[in-house]
């Protein structure tokens, strides 16, 4: 059945987010057939509706006003829900991102329609559309199928392919004109942290450090080897309770959760609430001093060893290829 799918474009930093593409192809699965149109919020987001374009969105509407410039809640549902009006879209998919997360739900209960969240992969099946979704912190995995009204998703980001970028695309880039009003909250400075360069949610590959790594000056080898490899650098909570690093770099259960191709777990222990952020990662190698350790239950690649002393090889080593 031929649905029209309305997939929310993220743009971060001046350029578009890596999982509106793979929105787009998640868009294309519950469209079957139908027409996806890509949603653009922001203060100047009109250059970037030829890029969605190409990476598979049929067309591309924008709502921009300087009220949108920084994520609220309140904009950008008014931003949406005008969107949504025009189009009656039968099915919606967003990232799993931090504004995902929080604006879909608000949204699907204005529309009063259910939602699908965090779903890892989507599939045609005997007449259904079966969504993947993990639960009990990445334990198991449930199926889910929309029976009724819209289908309303957000992907895990790094789980859905893209479709390969076709600059032969066309189509066009309409705007929708929304007063933007009462707002209940503004932002007023945005305080960035810590990280820099590859974003960790998005990261193809992570090297996370934990407690094993024994201080600030310990993630430096970390760090070359994630630059080497153009990765991101991640952490346990033990690390970032012991100060090593900031929490925005922590993965688990109460931090990111990531599903690199590659994960480097570098003295980290494997506690159930870290393994909840980090056991989809396609591969997962760890180092660790202790065989025993917990980490290497979810390990493809384990390497017993110091970590000090591991990182470094490995590091020169990757600088040959
Ligand atoms: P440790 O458990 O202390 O492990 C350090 C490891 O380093 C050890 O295995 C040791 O053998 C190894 N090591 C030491 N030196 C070296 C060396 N030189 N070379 C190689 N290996 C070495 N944790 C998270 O990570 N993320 C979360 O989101 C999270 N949420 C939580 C939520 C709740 C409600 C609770 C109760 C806990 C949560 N935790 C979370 C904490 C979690 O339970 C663990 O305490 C934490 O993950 C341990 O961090 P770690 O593995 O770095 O430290």
């Amino acid at each position: 059945m031929a649905r029209k799918v309305l997939v929310l474009g993220e743009v971060r930093d001046g350029a578009l987010r890596n999982v509106s593409f793979e929105a787009i192809a998640a868009g294309k699965t519950v469209a079957e057939g139908g027409e996806v149109v890509a949603v653009l919020a922001g203060e100047a987001v009109q250059s970037f509706g030829q890029e969605l374009i190409h990476y598979g969105a049929d067309r591309v509407v924008t709502v921009e006003d300087a009220k949108l410039a920084a994520y609220t809640p309140d904009g950008y549902s008014q931003a949406l829900l005008a969107v949504i009006e025009q189009e009656k879209p039968e099915g919606i998919v967003f990232g799993h991102t931090a504004l995902g997360k929080d604006l879909s739900p608000k949204l699907a209960a204005r529309l009063g329609s259910g939602l699908i969240s965090d779903a890892t992969s989507l599939e045609e099946a005997g007449g259904n559309l079966v969504f993947t979704r993990p639960i009990y912190s990445g334990k198991a995995f449930e199926k889910k199928i929309v029976t009724d009204g819209v289908i309303f998703a957000t992907i895990r980001p790094n789980n859905i392919a893209p479709l390969a970028k076709d600059e032969s695309r066309s189509g066009d880039v309409t705007s929708v004109s929304v007063e933007i009003k009462d707002l209940r909250t503004i932002v007023k400075d945005v305080v960035r942290k810590a990280t820099q360069g590859v974003d960790l949610s998005e990261a193809k590959v992570i090297i996370a450090g934990g407690r094993g790594v024994k201080s600030e000056d310990g993630f430096k080898p970390l760090q070359e080897l994630a630059d080497v490899l153009g990765g991101a650098v991640g952490a346990s909570r033990g690390a970032c309770d012991a100060d090593y690093c900031d929490y925005s770099l922590q993965i688990g259960q109460t931090g990111k959760v990531v599903t690199p191709d590659l994960y480097i777990a570098c003295g980290i222990s494997g506690a159930i609430q870290h393994l909840a952020g980090m056991s989809n990662s396609k591969v997962i190698v760890a180092i660790n001093k202790d065989p025993e350790a917990n980490i290497f239950k979810v390990a493809d690649y384990g390497i017993v060893g110091d970590l000090f002393e591991v990182i470094p090889m490995l590091t020169e080593e990757f600088k040959k290829l």
